[in-house]
């Protein structure tokens, strides 16, 4: 059996982006709005070399909702690979929920198993490739990404930055994550650490730490 790492996709591997004209944030809609975030190449490269399968999982509504093409949503995940292989790291699978229960279009609109929080994309990639989910692990950034991890029983990390505007609501829901950690990279290294796998020899993400709160302090971060 394998061991893997889950990782939700917006938020967690690339960044969210704002959308001017409705003055949100959201996923990104074409392959330019794809951007990782800080140290996820170095932490996902970790996570390969401490022998875990890495596996996105992620809720893709956007086709359901006429926002986008399949070969749109292909493009954004080819590039989100490129950016990533660039980077000395591998995703071993990428698993999408493409269902919404009031999607515009009538293919993908559905009560699914598999749109977070329900487990079911964590459940179908542990059956495709013989992954043991209890000692595997999911990071998120979201309550659902929690409560699914939580369902298919894997040690979940949950992505924070230091103020948590969302902690009330994880009291609320009564989701209590494994572990809360600042960023990808400080969850690949709790992890591979974990699985006491040696070292990892990771490409080093020059980007980390730049502008990040605290990394003013000498050493702190092992910047070498
Ligand atoms: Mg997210
Ligand atoms: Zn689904």
């Amino acid at each position: 059996m394998k061991r893997a790492v889950f990782l939700d996709r917006d938020g967690t591997i690339n960044a969210m982006v704002y959308n001017p004209e409705f003055g949100v944030v959201d996923s990104p809609q074409n392959p330019d709005e794809v951007r990782l975030l800080p140290g996820v190449g170095e932490a996902i490269c970790a996570i390969n070399q401490a022998g875990f399968l890495a596996v996105v999982v992620s809720n893709q509504p956007g086709i359901a909702k006429g926002k986008c093409t399949p070969a749109v949503l292909e493009a954004i995940t080819e590039k989100m690979r490129q950016g990533l292989a660039e980077r000395g790291a591998r995703l071993d699978a990428v698993y999408y929920c493409l269902h919404h229960p009031e999607a515009a279009v009538p293919h993908y609109r559905a009560v699914c198993d598999c749109r977070k929080p329900k487990p079911g994309l964590l459940l179908r990639a542990a059956g495709d490739l013989g992954i043991d989910l209890g000692t595997s692990f999911l990071v998120g950034d979201g309550i659902t990404d929690l409560l699914a991890g939580m369902e298919a029983g894997v040690t979940t990390l949950f992505l924070s930055p230091r103020k948590c505007y969302i902690c009330d609501e994880l009291v609320r829901q009564q989701v209590d994550p494994g572990f809360i950690v600042p960023d990808l990279l400080s969850a690949a290294r709790l992890i591979s650490g974990t699985a006491a796998q040696g070292s990892p020899t990771c490409p080093v993400d020059a980007s980390v730490g730049r502008g990040r709160a605290g990394s003013g302090c000498p050493g702190a971060e092992g910047m070498s």
